[in-house]
């Protein structure tokens, strides 16, 4: 349930209405937008008179929230999340290109991949530590080895870094990461998403290869309530019947999770298509489509990528791919306007 507020509410009154609501056992979310104030109500409603609230001088209007999410809910809170790491602004204006390879492979490797993508625009440097492979038989990542490496082209860069999380106990090991990735096949991990949710790190949380857009906003709900309010979700790419390209990208996921919810979106050209060709394509398409950013693998030798490589883009191509996708963003949708 929500409570829009009178403009310029009385705030004796209003904090009488909180204590009262709080006695009810319901959690209050306050939202303050440009125009509005709104009060989300979290727990259960079914027993709060609404009539006797609607007679309040300070309540404009009630709503009840049927969606099963709340706190990433966009009618609880109006405004755009921004998740400020760094140089970037996630959510807001701003197109946000994170670039790197699938895998830290060595020290060589993940500083010239982060010079050359920084000198094309990218704000985030992404590197996978720990990989989650198909086969047990793939390489797995340098694993600890892999997360010095991020820091030190983070030391030598200035660009924060990006990270995936396979499981709870390797939580400590990100401690210096700035922004920690939830993979496709982790974001139904529902403990690792509560342990994340009690941090204060932004996490990234990728859709499951099969999971419904509800489903994903349900996974970042599980962060959120935990106190955690730094969440980016994004799309990579879903399981269909189509073939020729590894996953079927539901670009339609950007305006309807931008409405659905006040989180940032991100969309994931390369595992979306597994194709390094299609990248630009797609990322121009995300764009046009009113992503708040794209995440692109980069690799400085994809024939001999570890992981990945076929789907990876040489630093050059990249460059293309941010002058263009740069040139395109005045234009693209805005769930705003
Ligand atoms: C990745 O970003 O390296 C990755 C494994 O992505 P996804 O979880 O989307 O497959
Ligand atoms: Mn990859």
């Amino acid at each position: 349930m929500v409570i829009i507020l009178k403009e310029n509410a009385d705030s004796h009154q209003l904090e009488n209405l909180i204590s009262w609501l709080r006695e009810q056992n319901l959690k209050v979310h306050m939202s303050e937008g440009v125009k509005q104030t709104i009060m989300g109500l979290i727990g259960d409603t079914t027993a709060v008179d609404i009539d006797m609230l609607k007679a309040l001088d300070i309540v404009e209007d009630i709503k009840r929230i049927q969606e099963p999410f709340k706190n990433a809910n966009r009618k609880f809170h109006p405004l755009d999340t921004v998740v400020n790491v760094g140089e970037a602004f996630i959510g807001s204006d701003e197109l946000v290109l994170i670039a790197g390879p699938c895998s830290v492979e060595s020290r060589e490797q993940i500083c010239s991949v982060a010079k050359s993508v920084k000198a094309s625009g990218a704000k985030l440097l992404r590197g996978g530590a720990f990989k989650p492979r198909t086969s047990p038989y793939a390489f797995q990542g340098l694993r600890e080895n892999g997360l010095e490496l991020l820091l030190e082209a983070k030391k030598e860069t200035g660009l924060p870094i990006v990270s995936e999380i396979m499981d709870l106990s390797q939580l400590r090991l990100f401690e210096n990461v700035d922004i920690i990735q939830v993979g496709a096949r982790n974001m139904q991990n529902y403990e690792l998403l509560k342990e994340l949710g009690r941090t204060n790190k932004p996490v990234l949380l990728k859709r499951g290869l099969s999971s419904t857009l509800s489903e994903l906003v349900l996974s970042a709900e599980y962060i959120m309530t935990g106190g955690n309010e730094q969440v980016i979700l994004c799309e990579r790419g879903i399981r269909t019947f189509e073939t020729s390209a590894r996953n079927t990208l539901d670009l339609s996921a950007v305006p309807i999770l931008r409405g659905m919810t006040h989180l940032p979106v991100l969309v994931d050209p390369s595992h979306s298509t597994g194709i390094s060709k299609l990248v630009l394509p797609m990322s121009l398409a995300a764009t046009a489509a009113g992503a708040n950013g794209l995440i692109i693998e980069v690799h400085n030798d994809p024939p001999h990528a570890l992981c990945d490589g076929q789907q990876s883009l040489t630093p050059e191509m990249f460059d293309d791919v941010a002058r263009r996708v740069f040139a395109i963003k005045p234009f693209s949708y805005s769930f705003h306007s």
